[in-house]
C-alpha cells in the first residue's frame, strides 16, 4: 500500500528520515482479529466492538450512551484495568479518539500498539503523537507508533457518513497546513521538509476530485482517503511534529473542540471541525492573492484575554496568554513575495480544495454556529500555539479583525 515504510532516506532538508516500518495489512472478510494480533488487548466502544470477531475475554469497551472523547480519564481507564494483567500489545478497534487513547495507553503501560481502523476520519492512525485533553487542554503528547496496521475495506467503505465527511475536511487540510509551512519557512526560517509533501501531494489532488465518489462508498476512493490518511500520518512520525499536516486549520478546530470539552459536551468529529478551519484558512489565502484591503485596528491584549478567560477559564487562559506572548514576530512584511512565495502551490490546489470542503459540506457545518462566536474562535485560534500561520500574518498587520468580520460573511 506504501511503498516507502521501512526505508532510510537521506532528504533534501538535511535531515536522515527514518521511516517507520510499520506492518500494514489491508483485505476483507478478515475473520477473528486474534489471528492477526496475538497476545493482545483490544480497546473498543459499544459500537466498535461488533465490527469485528474479538476475543470476548481480552477486551476492553468503553461502555455508554457517548461517544468516547480522547482524555487522559479515558487513557487512565484503560491502564487501570490493565494493571497486573500481562498483554503485550494493546490493539484499538475504532477511529481517532480510541486509537489515541490506546496509543498513549500502550506508551505507559511500556507495550506494543496496534491498530484496527475503522474510517478513514483522521490521519491519527500512523502518527506518533497523541492530541488528548488534559484537564480541560488538548496537548498532543508523544506516543507509540504503531506495529500493524489492520484495515478492513468493508469496514471502513461503510464507516458512518459523517467520519466519511470528517475524513475528507482532515485530508483537505494537508493544503492549507503546507501553505502555512512555506509561508512559515519564508518569512521566519522555519525548517521545512519537501519530501513528506512530495509524498502526499497527488493523491491529494486524486482525494480532492473524488469527494463524491467517497460520499457515494466508491471502494477505490475511500481506499485512496484511507491510504492518505496514513501517509499524513507518517508525515508526522518523520518531522517529529505535526507540522506537515496542521496550520491554522486545525489550531481553529482545536479550539471549536476544546472551547465544547471544557463545558463537558461533545465536539463535531475532529474532520469536521477542521473542515471549517480549513475553509477560513483558504479564505485568508484568497483574500492575500485578491489583494484585499482590511481596514487595520489593533485587537488589544485585555479584549484578547477576555476571549480567552470566556472561551476557556482563568487558568487555561493565562496559560494561552503566555503562549501568544512569546509567539514569533516577523520583523518586515513584503506581502508581494509572500505571494510570489506561494503562488505556484495555491493556485495549483485552489479550486479542488474549495470544491472539496463545499461538496463535503462545510456550509452546512457554518450553520450551526453563530457568527459572532466564530469570529471570537478565529482570534482566540491565534493564542494557543506557536505556530506560526497565515493569521498570524493578519495578526501583525493588525488586520485580523476586520478579516474576521469579513470571512464569517462568506459562510
Ligand atoms: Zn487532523
Ligand atoms: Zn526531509
Amino acid at each position: 500500500m506504501i511503498d516507502f515504510l521501512g526505508k532510510t532516506i537521506q532528504c533534501g532538508c538535511g535531515k536522515v528520515h527514518k521511516i517507520p516500518a510499520i506492518e500494514i495489512v489491508c483485505g476483507r472478510k478478515l475473520g477473528k482479529l486474534s489471528d492477526f494480533f496475538d497476545d493482545a488487548i483490544f480497546v473498543a466502544d459499544q459500537n466498535t466492538v461488533l465490527l469485528a470477531e474479538i476475543p470476548t475475554d481480552d477486551v476492553f469497551v468503553f461502555t455508554g450512551p457517548e461517544r468516547v472523547m480522547a482524555t487522559m480519564e479515558n487513557v487512565q481507564r484503560v491502564v487501570d484495568f490493565l494493571k497486573g494483567k500481562n498483554y503485550r500489545q494493546i490493539v484499538s478497534i475504532g477511529s481517532g479518539s480510541l486509537t489515541d487513547i490506546a496509543r498513549y495507553s500502550a506508551f505507559l503501560c511500556k507495550v506494543d500498539f496496534s491498530c484496527f481502523p475503522t474510517a478513514p476520519s483522521v490521519d491519527a492512525y500512523t502518527s506518533s503523537v497523541a492530541p488528548l485533553i488534559v484537564e480541560g487542554v488538548k496537548k498532543t503528547l508523544d506516543a507509540k507508533i504503531p506495529r500493524k496496521i489492520l484495515i478492513d475495506t468493508d469496514v471502513i467503505v461503510n464507516s458512518p457518513i459523517d467520519l466519511l465527511r470528517a475524513g475528507i475536511g482532515d485530508i483537505s487540510s494537508k493544503v492549507t497546513a503546507r501553505l502555512d509551512w512555506v509561508m512559515s519557512n519564508f518569512l521566519t526560517g522555519e525548517q521545512i521538509c519537501d519530501f513528506v509533501w512530495d509524498d502526499i501531494k497527488d493523491l491529494l489532488k486524486l482525494i480532492m476530485k473524488d469527494v463524491r465518489k467517497i460520499l457515494q462508498r466508491d471502494e477505490s476512493a475511500v481506499q485512496n482517503l484511507m491510504k492518505a490518511q496514513l501517509i499524513s500520518g507518517l508525515n508526522i512520525a518523520i518531522t517529529g511534529n505535526s507540522r506537515p499536516a496542521s496550520g491554522a486549520d486545525h489550531l481553529i478546530s482545536h479550539v471549536l473542540e476544546m472551547y465544547q470539552e471544557c463545558r463537558g459536551h461533545l465536539p463535531l468529529f475532529h474532520g469536521l471541525q477542521v473542515a471549517m478551519g480549513t475553509y477560513i484558512s483558504l479564505k485568508a489565502y484568497d483574500a492575500l492573492f485578491q489583494d484585499l484591503r482590511f481596514k487595520k485596528s489593533q485587537i488589544l491584549l485585555k479584549d484578547r484575554k477576555k476571549l480567552l478567560v470566556d472561551f476557556f477559564g482563568q487558568q487555561i487562559a493565562n496559560e494561552f496568554e503566555k503562549t501568544y506572548l512569546n509567539k514569533k514576530r516577523v520583523e518586515t512584511i513584503n506581502v508581494d513575495n509572500i505571494r510570489r512565495r506561494l503562488q505556484e502551490l495555491y493556485l495549483e490546489y485552489r479550486p479542488i480544495l474549495e470544491s472539496s470542503l463545499l461538496e463535503m459540506g462545510v456550509r452546512e457545518l457554518f450553520s450551526r454556529y453563530d457568527r459572532d462566536f466564530v469570529k471570537s474562535a478565529i482570534v482566540v485560534s491565534t493564542m494557543i500555539r506557536n505556530r506560526y500561520t497565515i493569521l498570524d500574518l493578519y495578526d501583525q498587520l493588525d488586520i485580523l479583525d476586520d478579516f474576521c468580520d469579513w470571512v464569517t460573511e462568506q459562510f
